[in-house]
């Protein structure tokens, strides 16, 4: 059975309180590859960010739009020498901010398993589309939902 997620901006932000939250980006913010954010989302990340850490952290290799975006949010980019799902990325983390992790994210094998490897709660949001899709992003989100359907299966998710 397939229960729809929220979307980013549907998040009760009241749920989370001292928390470093880390956040992605593509597909969670705005569509894969986004250059713009629209208001609500900018709403919902400020929300957050006044009573958690709020981090924004990508895959993608775009660092000037990452670096615009953490600056338009008014949050850090975590910089990292590691990407999702590995585990040391939270040794860019401050020591005391690495005990309650959020992780929000529109990926199972990305989100969802740097998550689960660093025993944070996951929150997986519902994928921004973009209008004119492309083959690629659309066989990439299929993947996650077969991979994350197999990692469930066996347990690991
Ligand atoms: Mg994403």
């Amino acid at each position: 059975m397939h229960i729809p997620e929220p979307y980013f901006t549907e998040i009760d932000p009241t749920i989370l309180s001292d928390q470093t939250i880390i956040l992605d980006i593509d597909g969670t913010l705005g569509y894969d590859g986004a250059t713009v954010i629209d208001h609500a989302t900018r709403t919902m990340v400020a929300r957050l960010a006044q009573r958690n850490k709020v981090y924004l952290l990508s895959n993608k290799p775009l660092p000037d739009r990452n670096k615009a975006f953490a600056e338009l949010l008014a949050v850090p980019y975590l910089h990292s020498p590691y990407k999702k799902p590995h585990a040391k990325i939270v040794e860019s983390l401050a020591e005391q901010e690495r005990g309650n992790i959020v992780v929000i994210g529109d990926k199972y094998i990305t989100d969802g398993l740097f998550a689960k490897r660093i025993h944070a709660r996951f929150i997986k949001v519902r994928r921004i589309r973009a209008k004119n899709e492309g083959l690629k992003a659309k066989a990439a989100y299929a993947i996650d939902n077969i991979v994350y359907s197999v990692l469930h299966f066996l347990h690991v998710l």
